[in-house]
């Protein structure tokens, strides 16, 4: 099937990565087999922590809520601009979203909105890698360990990242990954949460495997005989397949080879728009080195739809990343907050995703300057 329309993200899989799904679809192991230690040790090596795989970014979340045992009443700090996944497996759990408003530039949440925010019962501060730019790491943790809180990063956008020369996946309580088609590398559907603290993620383990507790010393239970096992909280199965830990395995092997292809789409965008009136393009703060997901450039609100409708119909699959959580009418008025949050609104108001992604069939150097000309084109005409 042949794409019409240039892609906003896309997956890059070559034969390799066909060939570990096959060999894994022949093995004695579809699901729960060897390619999940194999993977699971892999991500390690990646993100600097242990690591569970699970069966999608959401369930990571959901995991690392469930790691914290968070529960009715308590409250999470969480930023407008990401993926309503942030918040919906926080408030499944009963608790209260709070939101902080994001940085002007990078639509990071900020942490001098985060600490306005907390009281007795907030429990943790959740921050999103937006683009696969890290979050201010250190000013969070200030923060959480002053108030003796968690902190959760979400960087289903930044596997691959680091932060002060230290990798994301290492540096909060949990970090949360996904490996959805267009994020930076893929198992179809899948994710993983990663921590170097050993009971926050044996936590995650069990949670992600139906609450089963094997481990002899932690039962309750005198054992009934060698098929003894039991639960203590309950659990769900999001566990991550053996015919996906192939693809992730295959997929993870070349992730140098996607980020370098990553920064050169963002070089080649920050070259050909340098420089132009009513385009704003991404932050880069000198301390962070991005895998970056999206490359978001802003445009005159007033603007904004026309612009993104033009590039809509010169077959350019652009995307807006995102509708601010908080504006969902899931929310009730008093946590929607719709009067503050001005930098989450006025960066939703302004932003288009470009295309981005590590294909370079897809995205070639004629096609990122094809967009790059048709951009211009649109903003000069306002
Ligand atoms: C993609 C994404 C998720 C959810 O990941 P899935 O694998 O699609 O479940 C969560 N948070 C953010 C910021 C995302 O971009």
């Amino acid at each position: 099937m042949k794409l019409t329309v240039l892609p906003y993200g896309r997956h890059e899989i070559d034969q390799d990565d066909i060939d570990a799904v096959v060999s894994a679809l022949k093995s004695d192991w579809l699901t729960t087999g060897p390619l999940v230690n194999d993977f699971e040790a892999k991500i390690e090596e990646l993100v600097g922590a242990p690591s569970v795989v699970v069966s999608s970014g959401t369930a990571a979340l959901h995991c690392a809520y469930s790691a914290i045992g968070l529960k009715p009443g308590d409250e999470v700090i969480t930023p407008p601009i990401t993926f309503i996944a942030t918040q919906a497996t926080a408030a499944l759990f009963g608790a209260k979203i709070r939101f902080a408003d994001v940085q002007a530039d990078t639509a990071n949440i900020d942490p001098k909105k985060v600490e306005e925010l907390i009281n007795s019962k907030t429990k943790a501060i959740v921050a999103v890698d937006y683009a696969g730019h890290p979050v201010d790491l250190d000013e969070l943790r200030l923060i959480a360990d002053k108030h003796g809180i968690y902190l959760i990063e979400d960087a289903a956008h930044s596997i691959g990242s680091s932060y002060k020369g230290r990798k994301v996946g290492s540096i909060a309580d949990l970090t949360t990954f996904s490996f959805f088609p267009t994020k930076n590398m893929t198992t179809g559907e899948g994710g993983a949460v990663s921590s170097l603290n050993s009971e926050l993620l044996e936590r995650v383990r069990v949670f992600s495997r139906q609450g089963l507790v094997r481990d002899p010393e932690k039962f309750k239970l005198d054992p009934h005989g060698p098929w003894h096992q039991e639960v203590h909280e309950f659990g769900l199965n999001y566990r991550l397949p053996d015919i996906l830990c192939a693809l992730g395995i295959s997929q993870i092997s070349k992730i140098n080879k996607f980020k370098l292809a990553r920064s050169e789409v963002f070089n080649a965008y920050s070259l050909e728009l340098a420089g132009l009136e009513n385009i704003k393009l991404p932050t880069l703060r000198e301390y962070v080195d991005p895998m970056w997901h999206l490359y978001p450039i802003r445009v005159p609100a007033q603007h904004r739809k026309h612009i993104f409708e033009g590039l809509r119909a010169k077959e350019i699959g652009v995307q807006i990343n995102y509708i601010p959580a908080n504006m969902h009418p899931v929310f009730d008025a008093e946590t929607n907050n719709l009067e503050n949050l001005e930098n989450s609104r006025n960066f939703y108001a302004e932003e288009i995703s470009l295309p981005m992604m590590a294909n370079y069939k897809i995205l070639s150097a004629d096609s990122i300057a094809y967009v790059s000309k048709t951009v211009i084109e649109l903003v000069k005409k306002l």
